[in-house]
Protein backbone atom coordinates (compact mmCIF):
# COMPACT_ATOMS: atom_id res chain seq x y z
CA UNK A 1 0.00 0.00 0.00
CA UNK A 2 2.66 1.92 1.06
CA UNK A 3 5.04 1.78 -2.48
CA UNK A 4 1.87 2.58 -4.44
CA UNK A 5 1.36 5.82 -2.55
CA UNK A 6 4.65 6.53 -2.82
CA UNK A 7 4.65 5.63 -6.57
CA UNK A 8 1.03 8.17 -6.97
CA UNK A 9 3.43 11.19 -5.39
CA UNK A 10 6.42 10.20 -7.64
CA UNK A 11 3.93 10.42 -10.55
CA UNK A 12 2.40 13.46 -9.09
CA UNK A 13 6.26 15.13 -8.79
CA UNK A 14 7.13 14.04 -12.27
CA UNK A 15 4.23 15.60 -13.83
CA UNK A 16 5.32 18.88 -12.44
CA UNK A 17 7.43 19.99 -15.51
CA UNK A 18 5.06 18.13 -17.73
CA UNK A 19 1.84 19.24 -16.67
CA UNK A 20 0.16 16.16 -17.48
CA UNK A 21 -2.16 16.41 -14.16
CA UNK A 22 -4.20 19.34 -14.32
CA UNK A 23 -3.94 20.69 -11.00
CA UNK A 24 -0.09 20.78 -11.45
CA UNK A 25 0.87 24.04 -13.27
CA UNK A 26 2.52 23.25 -16.39
CA UNK A 27 6.45 25.19 -15.94
CA UNK A 28 6.61 26.38 -19.45
CA UNK A 29 5.80 30.15 -19.63
CA UNK A 30 4.71 32.21 -22.72
CA UNK A 31 6.68 35.22 -23.20
CA UNK A 32 6.27 38.39 -25.01
CA UNK A 33 9.30 40.36 -26.12
CA UNK A 34 8.26 44.14 -26.75
CA UNK A 35 11.38 45.01 -29.46
CA UNK A 36 13.28 43.20 -31.99
CA UNK A 37 16.67 44.93 -31.34
CA UNK A 38 19.58 43.45 -30.49
CA UNK A 39 18.77 43.68 -26.74
CA UNK A 40 14.83 41.80 -27.31
CA UNK A 41 17.02 39.42 -29.84
CA UNK A 42 19.83 38.25 -27.33
CA UNK A 43 17.02 37.85 -24.48
CA UNK A 44 14.74 35.69 -26.74
CA UNK A 45 17.89 33.90 -27.63
CA UNK A 46 18.63 33.49 -23.89
CA UNK A 47 15.17 32.53 -23.12
CA UNK A 48 15.27 29.96 -25.37
CA UNK A 49 18.46 27.89 -23.81
CA UNK A 50 17.19 28.58 -20.46
CA UNK A 51 14.19 26.30 -21.27
CA UNK A 52 16.24 24.07 -23.32
CA UNK A 53 14.28 24.80 -26.53
CA UNK A 54 11.29 23.14 -25.21
CA UNK A 55 8.61 23.09 -28.22
CA UNK A 56 6.03 24.09 -25.89
CA UNK A 57 7.95 27.64 -25.27
CA UNK A 58 6.04 30.55 -26.46
CA UNK A 59 7.97 33.71 -27.04
CA UNK A 60 5.77 36.03 -29.24
CA UNK A 61 8.21 39.18 -30.41
CA UNK A 62 6.54 42.61 -31.02
CA UNK A 63 8.29 44.37 -34.09
CA UNK A 64 6.24 46.83 -35.85
CA UNK A 65 9.47 48.28 -37.90
CA UNK A 66 12.64 46.45 -39.21
CA UNK A 67 14.28 43.52 -37.09
CA UNK A 68 17.04 45.71 -35.90
CA UNK A 69 16.55 48.89 -34.63
CA UNK A 70 19.44 51.09 -34.09
CA UNK A 71 21.58 48.21 -35.89
CA UNK A 72 20.07 49.36 -39.49
CA UNK A 73 21.80 49.42 -43.10
CA UNK A 74 21.44 52.47 -45.74
CA UNK A 75 21.50 51.57 -49.36
CA UNK A 76 23.74 54.21 -51.48
CA UNK A 77 24.01 53.78 -55.44
CA UNK A 78 23.81 49.72 -54.88
CA UNK A 79 26.31 49.33 -51.35
CA UNK A 80 25.25 48.99 -48.29
CA UNK A 81 26.55 50.80 -45.14
CA UNK A 82 25.98 50.88 -41.52
CA UNK A 83 23.68 53.33 -40.02
CA UNK A 84 23.53 52.95 -36.76
CA UNK A 85 25.22 50.67 -34.65
CA UNK A 86 28.83 50.18 -36.37
CA UNK A 87 31.83 49.44 -34.48
CA UNK A 88 32.40 46.17 -31.87
CA UNK A 89 34.75 45.93 -29.16
CA UNK A 90 37.44 43.33 -29.43
CA UNK A 91 36.35 42.23 -25.93
CA UNK A 92 32.97 42.59 -26.58
CA UNK A 93 32.17 38.50 -25.97
CA UNK A 94 28.57 38.33 -26.64
CA UNK A 95 28.73 40.15 -30.23
CA UNK A 96 31.71 37.10 -30.89
CA UNK A 97 29.44 34.24 -29.42
CA UNK A 98 26.69 35.49 -31.51
CA UNK A 99 29.17 35.56 -34.73
CA UNK A 100 30.09 32.08 -34.37
CA UNK A 101 26.89 30.58 -33.41
CA UNK A 102 25.49 32.38 -36.12
CA UNK A 103 28.44 31.77 -39.05
CA UNK A 104 29.19 34.99 -39.44
CA UNK A 105 32.22 36.97 -40.68
CA UNK A 106 33.81 39.65 -38.81
CA UNK A 107 35.25 42.76 -40.72
CA UNK A 108 37.98 45.23 -39.28
CA UNK A 109 36.29 48.28 -38.66
CA UNK A 110 37.23 51.21 -41.49
CA UNK A 111 37.09 54.25 -38.60
CA UNK A 112 40.22 52.00 -36.68
CA UNK A 113 41.72 51.37 -39.89
CA UNK A 114 41.77 54.75 -40.66
CA UNK A 115 44.52 55.35 -42.76
CA UNK A 116 44.59 58.99 -41.87
CA UNK A 117 42.31 60.65 -38.70
CA UNK A 118 42.77 64.40 -37.65
CA UNK A 119 41.29 66.35 -34.29
CA UNK A 120 39.97 69.23 -35.07
CA UNK A 121 38.88 72.04 -32.75
CA UNK A 122 36.62 73.98 -35.11
CA UNK A 123 39.60 76.70 -36.22
CA UNK A 124 42.45 74.15 -37.23
CA UNK A 125 43.62 70.07 -37.01
CA UNK A 126 45.06 70.16 -33.31
CA UNK A 127 46.15 66.00 -33.95
CA UNK A 128 47.05 64.94 -37.63
CA UNK A 129 48.40 61.19 -38.07
CA UNK A 130 50.29 59.89 -40.52
CA UNK A 131 50.17 57.03 -42.79
CA UNK A 132 52.99 55.62 -41.32
CA UNK A 133 51.73 53.94 -37.62
CA UNK A 134 55.27 55.07 -36.12
CA UNK A 135 55.24 58.47 -36.60
CA UNK A 136 51.47 58.76 -35.15
CA UNK A 137 52.99 57.46 -31.93
CA UNK A 138 55.93 59.74 -32.29
CA UNK A 139 53.92 62.49 -33.15
CA UNK A 140 50.89 60.81 -29.70
CA UNK A 141 53.83 61.60 -27.20
CA UNK A 142 55.27 64.72 -28.91
CA UNK A 143 51.78 65.62 -28.06
CA UNK A 144 50.51 64.12 -25.03
CA UNK A 145 53.46 62.02 -23.24
CA UNK A 146 52.58 58.70 -22.20
CA UNK A 147 48.99 59.19 -21.64
CA UNK A 148 47.36 57.36 -24.79
CA UNK A 149 49.44 54.36 -23.34
CA UNK A 150 48.10 54.87 -20.06
CA UNK A 151 44.54 55.27 -20.66
CA UNK A 152 44.69 51.90 -22.99
CA UNK A 153 46.14 50.04 -19.98
CA UNK A 154 43.73 51.84 -17.52
CA UNK A 155 40.84 50.75 -20.08
CA UNK A 156 42.08 47.39 -20.29
CA UNK A 157 41.39 46.81 -16.57
CA UNK A 158 38.51 48.35 -16.68
CA UNK A 159 37.66 45.69 -19.35
CA UNK A 160 38.85 43.24 -17.06
CA UNK A 161 36.74 43.63 -14.27
CA UNK A 162 33.89 44.05 -16.77
CA UNK A 163 34.16 40.81 -18.29
CA UNK A 164 33.21 39.09 -14.78
CA UNK A 165 29.46 39.43 -16.03
CA UNK A 166 30.13 36.97 -18.54
CA UNK A 167 31.16 34.82 -15.50
CA UNK A 168 27.99 35.06 -13.51
CA UNK A 169 26.12 35.00 -16.41
CA UNK A 170 27.62 32.03 -17.34
CA UNK A 171 26.73 30.58 -13.62
CA UNK A 172 22.99 31.54 -13.67
CA UNK A 173 23.74 34.86 -11.64
CA UNK A 174 21.14 37.70 -12.49
CA UNK A 175 20.76 41.15 -11.20
CA UNK A 176 17.57 43.28 -10.60
CA UNK A 177 19.24 46.80 -11.23
CA UNK A 178 22.07 48.48 -12.40
CA UNK A 179 23.77 49.10 -9.48
CA UNK A 180 24.15 45.19 -8.36
CA UNK A 181 25.48 44.57 -12.24
CA UNK A 182 27.90 47.27 -11.86
CA UNK A 183 28.53 46.10 -8.38
CA UNK A 184 29.27 42.79 -9.15
CA UNK A 185 31.53 43.67 -11.80
CA UNK A 186 33.54 45.91 -9.54
CA UNK A 187 32.21 47.62 -5.82
CA UNK A 188 33.65 51.16 -7.24
CA UNK A 189 31.58 51.17 -10.59
CA UNK A 190 28.75 52.64 -9.26
CA UNK A 191 30.26 55.38 -8.06
CA UNK A 192 31.21 55.82 -11.80
CA UNK A 193 27.41 56.79 -12.38
CA UNK A 194 27.92 59.84 -10.31
CA UNK A 195 31.48 61.17 -11.17
CA UNK A 196 31.50 63.27 -14.34
CA UNK A 197 33.96 61.97 -17.04
CA UNK A 198 36.42 64.79 -16.44
CA UNK A 199 36.59 64.51 -12.81
CA UNK A 200 36.81 60.76 -13.16
CA UNK A 201 40.12 61.39 -15.38
CA UNK A 202 41.60 63.88 -13.13
CA UNK A 203 41.47 62.31 -10.24
CA UNK A 204 43.40 59.31 -12.49
CA UNK A 205 46.04 62.06 -13.00
CA UNK A 206 45.65 62.69 -16.51
CA UNK A 207 46.28 66.48 -17.83
CA UNK A 208 43.29 68.77 -19.28
CA UNK A 209 44.78 69.06 -22.06
CA UNK A 210 44.25 65.14 -22.91
CA UNK A 211 41.10 65.28 -21.60
CA UNK A 212 39.75 68.42 -23.18
CA UNK A 213 41.19 66.87 -26.27
CA UNK A 214 41.40 62.80 -26.73
CA UNK A 215 39.33 61.85 -23.79
CA UNK A 216 36.51 64.52 -25.46
CA UNK A 217 36.63 63.61 -29.04
CA UNK A 218 35.85 59.38 -28.39
CA UNK A 219 32.69 61.09 -26.45
CA UNK A 220 32.03 63.57 -29.02
CA UNK A 221 32.25 61.09 -31.84
CA UNK A 222 30.91 57.66 -30.13
CA UNK A 223 27.97 59.94 -27.81
CA UNK A 224 27.56 63.39 -29.61
CA UNK A 225 28.64 64.56 -25.78
CA UNK A 226 30.79 65.98 -23.72
CA UNK A 227 33.19 64.90 -20.58
CA UNK A 228 30.54 66.07 -18.42
CA UNK A 229 28.61 62.66 -18.71
CA UNK A 230 29.19 60.36 -15.85
CA UNK A 231 32.71 58.12 -16.02
CA UNK A 232 31.17 54.66 -16.32
CA UNK A 233 29.96 55.79 -20.38
CA UNK A 234 33.30 57.96 -20.69
CA UNK A 235 35.47 54.78 -20.17
CA UNK A 236 32.86 52.87 -22.41
CA UNK A 237 33.78 55.45 -25.06
CA UNK A 238 37.26 55.48 -24.51
CA UNK A 239 37.38 51.97 -25.24
CA UNK A 240 35.10 52.20 -28.14
CA UNK A 241 37.85 54.77 -29.37
CA UNK A 242 40.84 52.21 -29.03
CA UNK A 243 42.15 49.47 -31.42
CA UNK A 244 40.56 46.19 -32.33
CA UNK A 245 37.38 47.22 -33.17
CA UNK A 246 35.39 45.47 -35.99
CA UNK A 247 32.12 45.20 -37.50
CA UNK A 248 29.65 42.16 -38.85
CA UNK A 249 30.55 41.37 -42.73
CA UNK A 250 27.06 41.74 -44.63
CA UNK A 251 25.90 44.30 -41.58
CA UNK A 252 25.53 44.23 -37.61
CA UNK A 253 21.53 43.69 -38.06
CA UNK A 254 22.42 40.02 -39.51
CA UNK A 255 22.66 39.58 -35.32
CA UNK A 256 19.29 40.59 -34.52
CA UNK A 257 17.48 39.27 -37.60
CA UNK A 258 19.33 35.55 -37.31
CA UNK A 259 18.77 35.21 -34.03
CA UNK A 260 15.00 36.00 -34.52
CA UNK A 261 14.74 34.02 -37.51
CA UNK A 262 16.78 30.85 -36.41
CA UNK A 263 14.21 30.44 -33.46
CA UNK A 264 11.68 28.34 -33.63
CA UNK A 265 9.90 29.18 -30.43
CA UNK A 266 9.12 32.80 -31.48
CA UNK A 267 5.88 34.08 -33.52
CA UNK A 268 6.79 37.45 -35.06
CA UNK A 269 4.00 40.56 -34.62
CA UNK A 270 4.65 43.32 -37.19
CA UNK A 271 2.72 45.29 -34.04
CA UNK A 272 2.89 47.83 -31.88
CA UNK A 273 2.49 47.24 -27.62
CA UNK A 274 0.99 50.03 -26.28
CA UNK A 275 -0.29 49.34 -22.79
CA UNK A 276 0.46 45.88 -19.77
CA UNK A 277 -2.03 45.75 -18.04
CA UNK A 278 -1.41 43.67 -14.72
CA UNK A 279 -3.90 40.75 -14.08
CA UNK A 280 -5.02 39.75 -10.39
CA UNK A 281 -2.42 39.28 -8.64
CA UNK A 282 -4.31 36.25 -6.56
CA UNK A 283 -3.81 33.47 -9.26
CA UNK A 284 -0.96 31.78 -8.83
CA UNK A 285 1.40 33.41 -11.60
CA UNK A 286 1.07 37.06 -12.05
CA UNK A 287 -0.15 37.60 -15.68
CA UNK A 288 -0.13 40.40 -18.13
CA UNK A 289 -2.16 41.46 -21.23
CA UNK A 290 -0.90 43.49 -23.84
CA UNK A 291 -2.47 45.69 -26.13
CA UNK A 292 -1.20 45.62 -29.69
CA UNK A 293 -1.97 46.42 -32.60
CA UNK A 294 -0.21 46.70 -36.41
CA UNK A 295 1.13 50.00 -37.68
CA UNK A 296 -1.02 52.49 -39.06
CA UNK A 297 -4.12 49.87 -39.49
CA UNK A 298 -7.97 51.09 -38.53
CA UNK A 299 -8.58 47.39 -36.93
CA UNK A 300 -8.94 46.82 -33.35
CA UNK A 301 -6.54 46.60 -30.85
CA UNK A 302 -5.71 42.59 -30.18
CA UNK A 303 -5.10 41.24 -26.50
CA UNK A 304 -2.91 38.94 -25.70
CA UNK A 305 -1.78 37.43 -21.90
CA UNK A 306 1.85 36.48 -21.00
CA UNK A 307 3.37 35.22 -18.03
CA UNK A 308 6.46 36.68 -19.29
CA UNK A 309 6.80 40.44 -20.55
CA UNK A 310 10.29 41.47 -21.63
CA UNK A 311 10.69 45.00 -22.73
CA UNK A 312 13.24 45.75 -24.98
CA UNK A 313 12.67 49.29 -25.81
CA UNK A 314 13.33 52.54 -24.16
CA UNK A 315 10.45 53.97 -21.94
CA UNK A 316 11.89 57.69 -21.20
CA UNK A 317 8.97 59.86 -22.45
CA UNK A 318 10.72 61.18 -25.71
CA UNK A 319 10.12 58.21 -27.75
CA UNK A 320 7.93 57.12 -29.86
CA UNK A 321 5.61 54.27 -29.53
CA UNK A 322 5.14 54.43 -25.62
CA UNK A 323 3.46 51.73 -23.95
CA UNK A 324 1.25 52.63 -20.57
CA UNK A 325 1.30 50.16 -17.23
CA UNK A 326 -2.11 49.61 -15.83
CA UNK A 327 -3.48 48.46 -12.60
CA UNK A 328 0.33 48.14 -11.26
CA UNK A 329 -0.18 49.53 -7.30
CA UNK A 330 3.24 51.57 -7.70
CA UNK A 331 3.90 53.90 -9.59
CA UNK A 332 7.94 54.23 -8.39
CA UNK A 333 8.98 51.66 -10.60
CA UNK A 334 7.75 52.87 -13.69
CA UNK A 335 9.09 56.26 -13.55
CA UNK A 336 11.46 56.62 -16.78
CA UNK A 337 13.28 60.09 -16.33
CA UNK A 338 15.67 61.02 -18.73
CA UNK A 339 15.93 61.76 -22.31
CA UNK A 340 17.91 60.34 -25.46
CA UNK A 341 20.19 62.44 -27.41
CA UNK A 342 19.10 62.93 -31.10
CA UNK A 343 21.95 62.44 -33.69
CA UNK A 344 21.94 63.16 -36.95
CA UNK A 345 24.19 60.55 -39.65
CA UNK A 346 24.52 62.67 -43.04
CA UNK A 347 25.62 60.37 -46.04
CA UNK A 348 27.16 62.00 -48.04
CA UNK A 349 28.68 61.05 -51.70
CA UNK A 350 31.29 63.62 -52.81
CA UNK A 351 34.67 64.82 -52.66
CA UNK A 352 35.93 66.40 -49.40
CA UNK A 353 37.15 69.56 -49.11
CA UNK A 354 40.31 69.86 -46.18
CA UNK A 355 39.87 73.32 -46.90
CA UNK A 356 36.41 73.50 -44.58
CA UNK A 357 38.77 72.12 -42.12
CA UNK A 358 41.83 74.73 -42.45
CA UNK A 359 44.19 72.52 -43.63
CA UNK A 360 45.42 71.11 -47.26
CA UNK A 361 46.18 67.69 -46.48
CA UNK A 362 43.33 64.69 -46.78
CA UNK A 363 42.14 62.73 -43.80
CA UNK A 364 39.69 59.66 -44.01
CA UNK A 365 38.13 60.78 -40.19
CA UNK A 366 38.07 63.93 -38.71
CA UNK A 367 37.09 64.44 -35.17
CA UNK A 368 36.04 67.13 -33.11
CA UNK A 369 37.08 68.13 -29.87
CA UNK A 370 34.85 71.18 -29.51
CA UNK A 371 31.17 70.43 -31.12
CA UNK A 372 30.06 73.62 -29.76
CA UNK A 373 32.35 75.12 -32.28
CA UNK A 374 32.41 72.81 -35.25
CA UNK A 375 28.53 72.11 -35.89
CA UNK A 376 29.53 68.32 -36.85
CA UNK A 377 30.93 65.76 -34.59
CA UNK A 378 32.91 63.71 -36.97
CA UNK A 379 33.23 62.98 -40.66
CA UNK A 380 34.39 59.75 -42.15
CA UNK A 381 35.02 57.97 -45.25
CA UNK A 382 33.03 54.87 -44.85
CA UNK A 383 33.86 51.02 -46.11
CA UNK A 384 30.44 49.11 -47.21
CA UNK A 385 29.26 46.03 -45.12
CA UNK A 386 31.22 44.37 -47.12
CA UNK A 387 34.34 45.91 -46.64
CA UNK A 388 35.40 47.29 -49.74
CA UNK A 389 36.22 51.06 -49.93
CA UNK A 390 33.90 53.64 -50.97
CA UNK A 391 33.76 57.55 -51.96
CA UNK A 392 30.59 57.47 -49.18
CA UNK A 393 31.15 59.90 -46.36
CA UNK A 394 29.13 59.77 -43.08
CA UNK A 395 28.68 62.79 -41.06
CA UNK A 396 27.70 62.85 -37.33
CA UNK A 397 26.03 65.94 -36.03
CA UNK A 398 23.31 67.10 -33.24
CA UNK A 399 21.65 69.07 -35.86
CA UNK A 400 20.13 68.96 -39.12
CA UNK A 401 23.11 69.99 -41.64
CA UNK A 402 21.97 72.45 -44.04
CA UNK A 403 22.70 72.03 -47.98
CA UNK A 404 25.18 75.12 -47.33
CA UNK A 405 26.81 73.41 -45.29
CA UNK A 406 27.36 70.08 -47.23
CA UNK A 407 28.27 72.29 -49.92
CA UNK A 408 30.73 73.68 -48.00
CA UNK A 409 32.36 70.71 -46.70
CA UNK A 410 32.35 68.50 -50.17
CA UNK A 411 32.75 69.39 -53.80
CA UNK A 412 30.71 67.42 -56.62
CA UNK A 413 28.05 66.30 -54.02
CA UNK A 414 26.23 63.55 -55.63
CA UNK A 415 24.34 62.27 -53.03
CA UNK A 416 22.69 62.93 -49.88
CA UNK A 417 20.66 61.09 -47.17
CA UNK A 418 20.09 61.86 -43.59
CA UNK A 419 18.89 59.38 -40.67
CA UNK A 420 17.68 61.17 -37.34
CA UNK A 421 18.25 58.88 -34.63
CA UNK A 422 17.24 58.95 -31.06
CA UNK A 423 20.00 57.59 -30.58
CA UNK A 424 21.96 56.98 -26.89
CA UNK A 425 20.99 58.40 -23.46
CA UNK A 426 21.75 62.04 -22.38
CA UNK A 427 24.03 61.06 -19.69
CA UNK A 428 25.10 63.08 -16.61
CA UNK A 429 25.80 62.54 -12.80
CA UNK A 430 22.21 62.90 -11.13
CA UNK A 431 21.48 59.97 -9.31
CA UNK A 432 19.31 57.45 -11.08
CA UNK A 433 17.73 53.92 -9.97
CA UNK A 434 17.11 51.77 -13.25
CA UNK A 435 15.71 48.18 -12.65
CA UNK A 436 15.67 45.48 -14.42
CA UNK A 437 12.96 43.77 -12.62
CA UNK A 438 10.36 46.17 -13.05
CA UNK A 439 7.22 43.95 -11.24
CA UNK A 440 7.51 40.11 -11.02
CA UNK A 441 7.78 38.53 -14.16
CA UNK A 442 8.08 42.23 -16.16
CA UNK A 443 11.52 43.22 -17.14
CA UNK A 444 13.38 45.92 -18.98
CA UNK A 445 16.23 45.40 -20.93
CA UNK A 446 17.27 48.80 -21.63
CA UNK A 447 17.68 50.22 -17.84
CA UNK A 448 21.11 49.03 -19.25
CA UNK A 449 21.93 51.77 -21.42
CA UNK A 450 22.18 53.94 -18.51
CA UNK A 451 25.87 52.85 -17.65
CA UNK A 452 26.10 53.09 -20.98
CA UNK A 453 24.72 52.43 -24.85
CA UNK A 454 26.71 49.98 -27.15
CA UNK A 455 24.97 46.67 -29.04
CA UNK A 456 27.26 44.64 -25.81
CA UNK A 457 25.16 46.24 -23.12
CA UNK A 458 21.80 45.71 -24.54
CA UNK A 459 23.18 41.99 -25.92
CA UNK A 460 23.93 41.98 -21.94
CA UNK A 461 20.70 43.64 -20.82
CA UNK A 462 19.05 40.55 -22.58
CA UNK A 463 21.11 37.82 -21.45
CA UNK A 464 20.44 39.37 -17.43
CA UNK A 465 16.76 39.50 -17.79
CA UNK A 466 16.58 36.01 -19.79
CA UNK A 467 18.14 34.25 -16.89
CA UNK A 468 16.10 36.92 -14.00
CA UNK A 469 13.05 35.88 -16.21
CA UNK A 470 13.95 31.59 -16.04
CA UNK A 471 14.65 31.90 -12.63
CA UNK A 472 11.69 33.69 -11.28
CA UNK A 473 9.48 32.40 -13.45
CA UNK A 474 10.40 28.60 -11.93
CA UNK A 475 10.85 29.33 -8.72
CA UNK A 476 7.24 30.96 -8.64
CA UNK A 477 5.92 27.75 -10.17
CA UNK A 478 7.91 25.35 -8.63
CA UNK A 479 6.60 26.69 -5.16
CA UNK A 480 2.72 26.54 -6.67
CA UNK A 481 3.59 22.92 -7.64
CA UNK A 482 4.63 21.60 -4.12
CA UNK A 483 2.21 23.35 -2.15
CA UNK A 484 0.02 21.69 -4.18
CA UNK A 485 1.62 18.40 -3.76
CA UNK A 486 1.83 18.80 -0.53
CA UNK A 487 -2.34 17.91 -0.31
CA UNK A 488 -1.68 14.59 -2.20
CA UNK A 489 2.09 13.66 -0.14
CA UNK A 490 1.28 10.56 1.30
CA UNK A 491 1.76 10.44 5.48
CA UNK A 492 5.50 8.86 5.03
CA UNK A 493 8.42 9.63 6.09
CA UNK A 494 10.18 7.94 2.97
CA UNK A 495 11.65 10.67 0.85
CA UNK A 496 11.77 10.81 -2.63
CA UNK A 497 14.70 11.99 -4.75
CA UNK A 498 14.20 13.02 -8.04
C1 LIG B 1 23.93 56.50 -34.83
C2 LIG B 1 24.26 55.45 -33.81
C3 LIG B 1 25.56 55.00 -33.69
C4 LIG B 1 25.86 54.01 -32.77
N1 LIG B 1 27.12 53.50 -32.73
C5 LIG B 1 27.36 52.40 -32.00
C6 LIG B 1 28.57 51.71 -32.15
O1 LIG B 1 29.42 52.07 -32.97
N2 LIG B 1 28.78 50.60 -31.38
C7 LIG B 1 27.83 50.13 -30.51
O2 LIG B 1 28.08 49.12 -29.85
N3 LIG B 1 26.66 50.78 -30.36
C8 LIG B 1 26.39 51.88 -31.10
N4 LIG B 1 25.19 52.50 -31.02
C9 LIG B 1 24.25 52.05 -29.98
C10 LIG B 1 23.55 50.75 -30.34
O3 LIG B 1 23.13 50.79 -31.68
C11 LIG B 1 22.37 50.56 -29.41
O4 LIG B 1 22.81 50.64 -28.07
C12 LIG B 1 21.68 49.21 -29.59
O5 LIG B 1 21.52 48.91 -30.95
C13 LIG B 1 20.35 49.26 -28.87
O6 LIG B 1 19.66 48.06 -29.09
P1 LIG B 1 18.27 47.76 -28.38
O7 LIG B 1 17.80 46.45 -28.88
O8 LIG B 1 18.44 47.89 -26.92
O9 LIG B 1 17.30 48.92 -28.79
P2 LIG B 1 16.75 49.28 -30.24
O10 LIG B 1 17.72 48.88 -31.27
O11 LIG B 1 16.33 50.69 -30.18
O12 LIG B 1 15.47 48.34 -30.41
C14 LIG B 1 14.22 48.65 -29.88
C15 LIG B 1 13.16 48.14 -30.85
O13 LIG B 1 11.89 48.26 -30.24
C16 LIG B 1 10.93 48.59 -31.22
N5 LIG B 1 9.81 49.23 -30.51
C17 LIG B 1 9.78 50.45 -29.96
N6 LIG B 1 8.59 50.68 -29.37
C18 LIG B 1 7.84 49.56 -29.55
C19 LIG B 1 6.51 49.19 -29.17
N7 LIG B 1 5.74 50.00 -28.45
N8 LIG B 1 6.05 47.97 -29.54
C20 LIG B 1 6.85 47.11 -30.23
N9 LIG B 1 8.13 47.42 -30.61
C21 LIG B 1 8.61 48.62 -30.27
C22 LIG B 1 11.68 49.56 -32.14
O14 LIG B 1 11.08 49.60 -33.43
C23 LIG B 1 13.08 48.96 -32.15
O15 LIG B 1 13.29 48.11 -33.25
C24 LIG B 1 24.85 53.49 -31.92
C25 LIG B 1 23.54 53.95 -32.05
C26 LIG B 1 23.24 54.91 -32.99
C27 LIG B 1 21.83 55.35 -33.14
Amino acid sequence: MKQIKNAIYLLAVLTLRFGVCTDIQRCMPKIAIIGGGIGGASASHFIKLKFDGNEDLKIHLFEPNKIGGRLATIFIDGNEYEAGGSIIHSRNRLMKYFVNLLGLKETPYSDANAKKFAFWNGNELIFKSSNYQVVTLTKLVYQYGLQPFQLNHYIDSILDDFEKVYDNHENNQAFKNLTSLLSSMNMKYPEMLKTSTEEHFKNLGYSLKFIEEMIKVSLVVNYGQENNVQSFVGCVSAAGAGSSLWSIKGGNKKVPEMLIKQNDNIELFSSIVDRITLNSTKTEQTQYTLRYKSPGSSEDYHFENYDIVIIGKPLTDDHDMPIKFRNFDSTKNFKFPGKYQITYATFVKGTLRPSYFGDEDFFDAIFSCDPNKTTISSISRLETVKGTVSDVWKIFSKTSLERQVINKIFSEVVYVKEVKWKAYPQYNTRQRSDRFCLHDGLYYINAIEWAASAMEMSAIGGRNVAILAHKNYMKTCDNNNSQKLKKIKPHSSQHVEL
